[in-house]
């Protein structure tokens, strides 16, 4: 069973964040290391470690990920610029913190596909 990381301390708002979104399923907070003029990270509150541990029962909240991505992109007025939403998974996909995340990016030219390049 894995265990639990920095990201749910975050949620439970038992360690500082900028948190600038939460609602029941998710929350969103300010990239502690941005890069881009805008990086936020948008998390499941429930914990899942990887994309992989993904099941049917979390449609709702994985869509809800990305309506919340959508506000928050124009909330930060990246929406018409245009902006990147990755999530990645386990060692090649370059994943450090084992709770799910959308990293929402923009503010500059992002670049072809690769985010730290
Ligand atoms: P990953 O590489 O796992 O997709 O991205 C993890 C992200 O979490 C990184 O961009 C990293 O800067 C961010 N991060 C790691 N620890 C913290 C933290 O304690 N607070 C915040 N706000 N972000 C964090």
């Amino acid at each position: 069973m894995a265990e639990e990381t920095i990201f749910s301390k975050i949620i439970r708002k038992e360690i500082p964040a900028d948190i600038v979104y939460q609602d029941d399923l998710v929350t969103a907070f300010r990239d502690i290391s941005p890069r881009a003029p805008s990086h936020v990270l948008i998390i499941p509150n429930k914990f899942i470690p990887t994309l992989n541990d993904i099941e049917e029962e979390d449609e709702l909240m994985m869509g809800r990920m990305f309506t919340v991505a959508k506000k928050l992109a124009k909330d930060e007025g990246i929406d018409e610029g245009g902006y990147r939403l990755i999530m990645n998974c386990n060692a090649h996909g370059g994943q450090e913190v084992y709770h799910i995340h959308m990293h929402l990016l923009g503010g500059r030219p992002l670049g072809p596909l690769l985010i730290d390049q």
